[in-house]
């Protein structure tokens, strides 16, 4: 399969819609690396110890790279971008990986999760200069919330539209400034999840898409990670650099190689339907 595919899950502006191959669905690629260095010309290096820290975290160090994090206030600061999609920064990589405890415990997950019986206030964002949710994503947002509400979990998310985020637990927005077609989050910390869900470049796709993609970054604001993280198989890529240093770890009752359905894979298809398969099911309730 060719490296082309459309659009990203991933931070870049460097958004390159390209034909897809061999796959029978359009796919959507995380990264054009390719015009990276064109678009950003700036190019810091990542510190060792930063990277160290996120093989620590078993975090795919192939694709760690700073790049420009928006707020729906239009201000923005550089971040850190690991596996395309998600945002950190240098002291929450290094504080997660000095805290890591040695446990087996998850597959898909980070160490730190959301506190259980947590009730997540999530607010979509519906603010002007380019940020506010269409009516499309508005509707997206809504199924995959109506997606994690209906499992009845551990935690449960209370949704409201406007624009006074400040007190919110998440705030789901539009970032005008990313020229491809995707998400990006983060991961949890000190029992809360991340706050921020950008997206970008999806209302040319169903509502279907943009319902997957705002539920697979809420995934990882409540600490899942990719599902094939250790190949990127759903962007038609290999970069399975092989586990060292890099493992994975296991969720019982959840399959260990490619899940091609998982709503948590690198990169989506413009056909998904935005549903959970039976294994995120079953990873979400061993979770939460
Ligand atoms: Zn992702």
């Amino acid at each position: 399969m060719s490296k082309a595919k459309m659009a990203l899950y991933l931070g870049l502006m460097a958004g390159g819609i390209l034909a897809s191959c061999s796959s029978e669905n359009e796919q959507v690629n995380d990264s054009n690396t390719d015009n990276q260095a064109v678009e950003h010309p700036w190019t810091k290096t990542v510190p060792q110890k930063v990277v160290d820290a996120a093989a620590k975290l078993e975090l795919n160090v192939n694709h760690l790279r700073y790049d420009t994090f928006y707020f729906p206030d239009g201000t923005s600061e550089d971040r850190l971008y690991v596996e395309e999609d998600i945002a950190m920064t240098e002291q929450e990589i290094l504080t997660l990986a000095a805290s890591k405890k040695e446990d087996k415990t998850r597959q898909y997950s980070t160490n730190n999760l959301v506190s259980q019986g947590r009730n997540i206030s999530i607010i979509g964002y519906t603010g002007g200069g380019g940020y506010g949710l269409s009516s499309k994503e508005r509707e997206g947002l809504q199924w995959a919330v109506n997606n994690y509400n209906r499992l009845g979990l551990s935690i449960r998310f209370t949704l409201t539209f406007g624009t006074n985020y400040n007190s919110k637990d998440m705030v789901v927005y539009h970032n005008p400034n990313n020229g491809g077609s995707g998400g990006q989050a983060g991961f949890p910390s000190g029992g809360r999840p991340y706050k921020w869900i950008q997206i970008y470049g999806l209302q040319n796709y169903s509502t279907n898409v943009n319902e997957h993609v705002i539920t697979h970054e809420i995934g990882h604001a409540i600490g899942f990670r990719h599902t094939d993280w250790f190949s990127r198989q759903s962007c038609g890529q290999n970069s399975n650099e092989g586990s060292a240093g890099v493992g994975a770890n296991h969720i019982a009752g959840t399959p260990t190689g490619y899940d091609a359905t998982s709503i948590m894979v690198a990169c989506f298809s413009t056909s998904a339907d935005g549903e959970f398969n039976s294994n995120d099911v079953n990873a979400l309730e061993r979770l939460y």
